[in-house]
């Protein structure tokens, strides 16, 4: 008895939390971008797992890494060495050119890390007097679930409910270099880092300013506050770099990689900064079971080398070109349902009008492209996300722009 998608969503729907609202499809096999549900009807990924899957599903040579390596040795903790973490901390480093990397395992507990990586470093580097240091973060971020990462929060549907929230933050509106010095100049000598998303991904593919990101690595250096790139959704080649901060050539003092470094097949996070910075924590003072662990570590070499060796940069930002140009042709084709087109390299975002009566949300726009064989998620109720693997083909591509032409003619 393999149980159908109707089966399995009720099932979920009564045996574990509501803390989700899905497009009520299930995924049973994928290859690549294509996804089949258990019927066996084909679909075009265009979420990727919220940016996780940039080497498509399942992707042979990392199956290969994870079989390799499971048949040897899953985890050791950290309680002693393994043959495989040492080797993907030094490709990790070299790859992004940090002296140190620290491991972890979902994006906000890389949050979380860089979080007290940088108040350790305010209190022993910079001189921030006991248990003063301060964070500034952006309005309308996403850095996780975790009541750290939502401290940060401008969310109400992220916060409410789960007060009292951490202390010691300071929000700043994203794009703003002018309200950052302000705060700075104030409080500059208790802030430790200012963490942000060089565009922000969950609050609808927010593009900042040109020159933001050069003005922010100006402030940070001005007033001694360390730049803190959360790049767990921009990073691993999604805007067309490697990073996104590339597209400015900054280099940020703490970055947070996370998602599409474990490739979709296991959660793999990290920090990555200089020595200067990361030797601030010392043994005992930080850790977990099972970051480092020498399968993620197999697995994230593999995802490294494959965005490398298939140059997923240049493909996201060449196909991302593509994309761009047929989403902006169909807003020009129906202004009154589109309202904003945007996005760098794979990550885009279509924004529609607020919705009127005859107008669709986000959410039905989904859904009426989920029958038309595309899947993306809405992220508010007006935009919609559009990030396939970045080893998606053009053909494909291409596919996933006519069903979003098909259920807008529809309209
Ligand atoms: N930071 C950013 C920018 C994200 O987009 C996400 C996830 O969407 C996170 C942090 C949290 O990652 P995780 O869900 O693996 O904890």
């Amino acid at each position: 008895g393999e149980l159908s998608s109707p089966e399995l969503i009720q099932h979920e729907k009564l045996y574990s939390a509501h803390n989700y609202h899905p497009i009520p499809v299930v995924f049973a096999r994928a290859q690549n971008a294509v996804v089949w549900d258990p019927e066996g009807r084909r679909y075009l990924d265009f979420l990727s797992a919220y940016s996780a899957v940039n080497q498509g599903h399942c992707h042979q040579k990392i199956l290969d890494a994870l079989w390799e390596q499971a048949q040897r040795l899953t985890l050791s903790s950290r309680a002693f060495h393994n043959d495989k973490f040492p080797t993907f901390a030094r490709l990790l480093t070299h790859t992004f050119g940090y002296d140190m990397m620290l491991p972890m395992n979902t994006g906000a507990e890389g949050v979380e890390t860089a979080l007290k990586l940088a108040k350790k470093w305010g209190y022993m580097k910079k001189g921030i007097p006991k248990n003063k240091a301060l964070i500034v973060s952006c309005c309308g971020c996403f850095h996780g679930r975790t009541l750290a990462a939502v401290s940060m929060s401008c969310d109400n549907e992220a916060t409410r409910g789960f007060w009292p929230l951490l202390g010691g933050n300071i929000k700043v509106d994203f794009g703003d270099t002018d309200a950052l010095e302000i705060i700075f100049k104030e409080h500059g000598d208790n802030i430790a880092g200012f963490i942000f998303e060089p565009i922000q991904g969950e609050a609808g593919v927010i593009i900042p300013p040109e020159g933001y990101l050069s003005n922010v690595r100006e402030l940070c250096s001005k007033y001694n506050v360390l730049m803190i790139a959360d790049e767990i959704q921009t990073g691993m080649a999604r805007t067309g770099r490697l990073l996104a901060v590339e597209w400015e050539n900054v280099r940020p003092d703490v970055v947070i990689l996370g998602k599409a470094l474990g490739a979709g097949v296991i959660p793999v996070s990290a920090v990555l900064s200089d020595k200067e910075v990361m030797l601030c924590i010392g043994p005992g003072e930080h850790g977990s079971t099972f970051g480092g662990n020498s399968l993620a570590s197999a697995v994230g070499i593999a995802a490294l080398e494959i965005t490398l060796e298939e140059h997923l940069p240049e493909r996201a930002n060449e196909l991302g070109q593509l994309f761009k140009t047929a989403l902006q042709k169909m807003h020009v084709h129906h202004p009154h349902v589109i309202k904003e087109v945007r996005g760098r390299g794979l990550l885009n975002a279509v924004e529609l009008h607020p919705v009127r009566s005859s107008q669709v949300s986000a959410y039905d726009f989904c859904l009426a492209l989920k029958e038309r064989g595309v899947l993306a998620k809405p992220t508010h109720s007006t935009i919609i996300r559009l990030s396939p693997p970045l080893t998606i083909s053009g053909e494909q591509l291409e596919e996933g722009v006519e069903a979003f032409s098909d259920v807008l003619e529809q309209d």
